[in-house]
């Protein structure tokens, strides 16, 4: 039996971030993340020490997807060892699989699997971004919190991997003009909006 820590799980929603915006998936939460981003809106900004972690069997995660396509995102999926065996046992159902990652753990996936990088290294220095994710990556997509994020990983950016800019939605009455500026400034860039708390759905 192999086993994940989760942080929660749901079914039947839609993604609503980057270049999958508004396609219906099924999201699994990985548990736990230590990059410690202060805006993280899943509760990681101190390590996560007041969510509690449920070890859950892979099978019984296979067992209530319910979309044909699954996200995973976290905390930080790149840190739990039993990613790859996640994926490749979502992948048998013929689903379609995407990761959500900060990049600063790296594990070798098939290359079915959709990877979002969105990069925290310019937050925390202790968690650069390992170096093969720039190129293995499928989108990248920051954060805007101040304007200076797209420059500082400008150097790693490719005309040919879609690049997504998405506004700190915790002070978006700043960040969304600041964002749209900046849309500007990287014409191959596209906004993400985080389409589903415009909407209410998880
Ligand atoms: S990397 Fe992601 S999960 Fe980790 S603290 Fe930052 S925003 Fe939260």
């Amino acid at each position: 039996m192999s086993f994940l820590s989760i942080h929660e799980t749901f079914q039947e929603t839609i993604q609503g971030e980057g270049y999958w915006l508004g396609i219906p998936c099924d999201f699994i939460r990985l548990y736990g993340c230590p990059v410690g981003c202060s805006w993280c809106d899943t509760g990681y900004a101190d390590g996560g020490s007041n969510i509690p972690a449920e070890r859950v069997e892979i099978a019984d995660l296979i067992a209530e997807l319910k979309s044909d396509r699954v996200v995973i995102s976290g905390g930080e999926p790149f840190f739990q060892p039993n990613l790859k065996l996640l994926t490749e046992m979502i992948l048998t159902t013929d689903r379609k699989v995407a990761i959500e990652t900060s990049g600063s753990c790296w594990q070798r996936l098939s290359s079915e699997v959709w990877i979002t990088l969105s990069p925290k290294e310019h937050l925390n220095p202790k968690f650069p971004v390992i170096s093969e994710f720039w190129q293995r990556t499928n989108e990248v997509k920051i954060v805007i919190s101040d304007g200076t994020e797209p420059y500082f990983y400008q150097q790693y950016l490719r005309e040919n991997c879609p690049l997504f800019l998405q506004p700190e939605w915790g002070d978006r009455d700043r960040t969304i003009p600041l964002t749209l500026k900046l849309l500007r400034a990287f014409p191959h860039a596209r906004l993400s909006p985080q389409l589903h708390k415009y909407l209410h759905v998880p």
